[in-house]
C-alpha cells in the first residue's frame, strides 16, 4: 500500500525517530532514519556544511510521507559542525567528502570554490589520515551495517546529476529532478564518497541541486522527491 501524503497541517514537525550513528569531531549525535522495512537505498546530504538545502529539502519531503520511507535510508545532515559553522568542512577543515578511505586517497590539500564563479583555489584538507574524520568513520561503518548497495549523495549547486554510468537508479533522479545527467564533476575526486562507492560495488548518484534558494528547491521538488521515497 503506497504511504498516504501528511496534510499540511501536519508537515511542520519531523515524526520520525532517528537513531545515532556516531558522533561528529564535536561531539554532536550523527542521526540517521532507518527504512521501515529493509535498507536498499541511502541517502544522504549536507556532508558539505554549506550546502544545507540538501537538507532542508530531504526533510520537507519525508515529512510529506505519514510513515518513514520502506526501503530509504535517510540522513539529514552528515556534517552538523560544517553546518553549524556554515563550512564547506567539518570543524577541523576537513573536506568530509575527500576523507572516504579509497585508494587514490591522497594527504594533498584538496582546491575547491567560494562560488561557482570563483577559480578553485581555496584549499581544504583531505585528513590526516583516509577515514582521519569521526563523521567518515561513521558513515562507512553505517553502510556497512546496513548493507547498503545503493546510495544518493545530495549536494548543490551544478544543477546535475552524476554516476558512473547511467544506471536505472541515476535515470530515476533526472526524472525526479528534471537534472541533466552526466558522468563525473570534470575534475578527480580522490578520497570522495563517489570514489569509495565504486571501489566497494556501490550504485552511488551524486544529485547536485541547481543554484537555487531553499524554498524555490523545496517548491520544484519536496512532492517529486517525496513521492519517489514512498515509491522506492
Ligand atoms: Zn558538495
Amino acid at each position: 500500500m503506497m504511504i498516504p501524503f501528511r496534510s499540511p497541517a501536519e508537515q511542520g514537525i519531523f515524526p520520525f525517530e532517528l537513531l545515532e550513528y556516531g558522533r561528529s569531531v564535536e561531539g554532536i549525535p550523527l542521526r540517521y532514519l532507518p527504512a521501515e522495512k529493509e535498507t536498499q537505498l541511502l541517502i544522504f546530504a549536507t556532508i558539505h556544511g554549506e550546502e544545507s538545502e540538501t537538507t532542508f529539502l530531504l526533510s520537507r519531503a519525508l515529512r510529506m510521507l505519514s510513515s518513514p520511507p520502506p526501503h530509504v535510508a535517510c540522513i539529514l545532515c552528515a556534517n552538523p559542525d560544517g553546518m553549524l559553522r556554515g563550512t564547506r568542512a567539518n570543524s577541523r577543515g576537513v573536506d568530509l567528502n575527500r576523507n572516504f578511505p579509497t585508494a587514490n586517497w591522497k594527504k594533498e590539500k584538496t582546491l575547491s570554490r567560494l562560488v561557482l564563479e570563483a577559480p578553485r583555489i581555496t584549499e581544504l584538507s583531505t585528513g590526516e589520515f583516509a577515514e582521519s574524520e569521526s563523521e567518515t568513520q561513521a558513515l562507512v561503518q553505517l553502510i556497512q551495517k546496513l548493507h547498503v548497495k545503493k546510495a544518493v549523495a545530495l549536494h548543490a549547486p551544478f544543477g546535475l546529476i552524476d554516476s558512473d554510468s547511467k544506471t536505472e537508479l541515476a535515470c530515476e533522479m533526472e526524472r525526479v529532478f528534471s537534472l541533466p545527467w552526466q558522468a563525473g564533476v570534470g575534475y578527480p575526486t580522490p578520497g570522495s564518497f563517489g570514489t569509495f562507492a565504486r571501489e566497494n560495488q556501490i550504485d552511488c548518484v551524486t544529485v547536485e541541486l541547481p543554484r537555487e534558494a531553499s524554498e524555490i528547491l523545496i517548491t520544484q521538488y519536496a512532492e517529486k522527491f517525496a513521492d519517489f521515497l514512498r515509491r522506492f
